[in-house]
């Protein structure tokens, strides 16, 4: 299609028009960003001026910068649960925001043990719709000829409550796939995707990926771009395709569905459009029978330009792997997102993993930054002088760390994400960002987040099964094993038993592995028993003395001795050798812990 040249864009040539309004708004959203802030700032204080939350704070109707931060403290979640709760008990009037909550949003992070819960209003979804808008235009800019083939994009739905009150709780992306921008979106040639709606918004999670990795084989040779919003989902395919080729290459030999498949939309669906195919059957036997599955990703889809998915932060420990089964395609990680807002995009969506950068767009919501002391680990030792140090978006330096706070259009002030970015460049005026980890995480396999507080209590709580052994867990660490798909936690145990006659058995150590798992949180056990996501837990007692040798390593290296702590999650290859060493016996759970979708609280 010919585009107007006179909408060219400094980031590059648009594919079509479409393209050339959304790279044009992105590049007025970063020239201006520091005015857009301005606006976006007074808007979200005016327009909630009445809200219980900003009186509270005596705002007055003041809608500038720097009245507002004298005068509202950053928080973390902990510090509005009351108004939260409050929310989701059915009061209806104005406490956070002026427009009313349409629902929460179930975060991956977690309180005291459930995820928690971020108000929405139902203009955040255009908001949303806004920034995915964005991607394809970007990536056209670097991937031409997108639009003649489909993508296979492994999404899934999951499990929604409602609080007391009947307001829904749920996942972000549960949330956009089952609204009306993903169910009637526009036909756009440039985001035809080879799941069908039906397969997508079947909770039944076998049966979708079942019916998402069968059309992505009957139409494998159209698939131009493979993808999952984080790498952990995309491996998870190629598992499921290791374990179920038999069953689809039967399907598409015979043009029948498994009758594993149950579901009255997918069978409507999927019998309008399954026909016998052998040809494709015998090719799909010819390459999963195989041992070696290197490459498999580029021999099943041949056509496929990049995959795209996620692998920063905590998923970067899987880029070996992705690497492996797709012979080294790109990896492109487009956007940077959260439950309580969108952030930005990735305006070099092809560049290498390690070399990616978030933009945050300026108009999704009001951004500061506090820079980051990697000495203070923990959040609540904030002081009012420490939060007079947040800068603006505009206003951050290069190479700098900082925590992210925000301002949303859905009632958080000055909340407080627990992301730790760092400053790479500027697009325009407006910052790049390198995701650098996420705060406090020790343990993380998909969309769980471990801290170490929780891993200390699912310790005492396991170890306590010793005690009538004699038994103590003197120095203990922990690992994240993703080798395996799905991954696992590893815990490594050193332990103390008094009377060798009377020490614990095998059956006892595995019932602590699964006492553990029933002491993580929410979102770990969702994982473990409705997602099948993460492996059942593992521990590995080692011999006695091994934690000294690890401190000896540490001090050969140069840690000083006296502030030496164990480290309590590994991954450095030299300490995993040494322990792995001195492993003496391994234990697994051999049960799945507890979890249903409704809160504990
Ligand atoms: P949730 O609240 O469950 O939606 O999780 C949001 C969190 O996931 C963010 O705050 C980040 O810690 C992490 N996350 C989201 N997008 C990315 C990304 N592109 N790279 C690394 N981490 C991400």
């Amino acid at each position: 299609m010919a585009v107007d040249s006179t909408i060219s864009s400094p980031l590059g040539p648009p594919a079509c028009e479409k393209d050339a309004k959304a790279l044009q708004f992105i590049e007025e959203m970063t020239r201006n960003a520091d005015t857009v802030q301005e606006r976006v700032l007074a808007e979200i204080l005016s327009r909630n001026a009445e809200t219980e939350y900003l009186k509270r704070f005596k705002l007055d109707g003041a809608i500038d910068r720097e009245t507002f931060k004298t005068k509202i403290p950053v928080i973390t979640y902990e510090d509005i649960q009351p108004e939260i709760q409050r929310i989701a008990n059915g009061d209806r009037s104005p406490i956070l925001s002026a427009h009313p909550i349409s629902e929460f949003l179930t975060s991956s992070g977690t309180s005291a043990g459930e995820r928690k819960l971020m108000p929405t209003i139902k203009e955040e979804l255009d908001r949303r719709q806004l920034l995915y808008s964005l991607l394809m235009p970007v990536m056209n800019l670097y991937v031409p000829g997108l639009d003649k083939g489909k993508g296979l994009y492994f999404l899934f739905v999951k499990s929604e409550t409602k609080t007391p009150s009947g307001l829904l709780a749920r996942p972000v992306l549960t949330s956009y796939y089952k609204s009306d921008h993903f169910k009637t979106r526009p036909y756009d040639p440039y985001m035809v995707y080879t799941s069908p709606n039906e397969a997508i918004l079947c909770p039944d999670s076998f049966q979708s990926m079942y019916t998402q990795m069968l059309c992505g084989l009957i139409e494998r040779n159209q698939v131009l771009r493979l993808g999952a919003v984080f790498a952990s989902g995309l491996l998870r395919a190629i598992r499921f395709l290791q374990l179920n080729w038999v069953e689809l290459a039967h399907d598409i030999r015979t043009g029948t569905l498994s009758s594993r498949i149950t579901n009255p939309m997918i069978k409507n669906h999927m019998n309008k459009f399954i026909k016998p195919d052998p040809e494709l059957a015998s090719f799909v036997i010819q390459e999963c029978s195989k041992d070696n599955w290197e490459g498999i990703i580029t021999k099943i889809w041949p056509n496929t330009k990049y995959l795209d998915v996620i692998v920063t932060g905590a998923m970067a420990q899987y880029i070996p792997t992705l690497n492996y089964y797709s012979g080294g395609l790109p990896l492109a990680c487009t956007m940077y997102a959260s439950s309580e807002c969108y952030f930005g995009l990735n305006l070099n969506p092809m560049c290498k993993p390690s070399e990616v950068s978030y933009t945050i767009m300026p108009n999704m919501a009001y951004f500061e930054f506090l820079p980051h002391n990697s000495r203070s680990t923990n959040y609540h030792g904030l002081t009012r002088e420490s939060c007079s140090r947040l800068v603006d978006l505009a206003d951050v330096e290069v190479g700098k760390e900082y925590e992210l706070v925000i301002t949303t259009y859905a009632g958080l002030y000055r909340y407080h994400v627990g992301d730790i970015l760092r400053v790479t460049g500027f697009h325009n005026s407006a910052p790049q960002f390198h995701f650098v980890r996420r705060k406090n995480v020790l343990l993380s396999i998909d969309s769980d987040k471990t801290d170490e507080s929780e891993l200390q209590r699912a310790m005492e709580n396991a170890s306590k099964l010793l005690v009538e052994f004699n038994t103590s867990v003197v120095e203990y660490t922990s690992y994240a094993d993703t080798k395996t798909i799905p991954g696992h936690y590893v815990i490594y145990w050193e332990l103390l038993t008094k009377d060798i006659s009377n020490s614990p058995s095998n059956e006892v150590l595995n019932q602590c592995c699964l006492e553990m798992e029933e002491s993580l949180n929410s979102v770990y056990r969702q994982c473990r028993v409705a997602d099948h996501s993460i492996g059942p837990l593992e521990i590995r007692v080692v011999k006695k003395g091994t934690f000294e040798e690890l401190m000896d390593y540490a001090i050969s290296r140069g840690a000083s001795i006296n502030q030496y702590k164990v480290p309590r999650c590994v991954s450095f290859t030299p300490i995993m050798e040494l322990l792995d060493s001195r492993v003496v016996s391994v234990h697994f759970s051999q049960d799945l812990p507890h979890w249903t979708p409704e809160r504990r609280r």
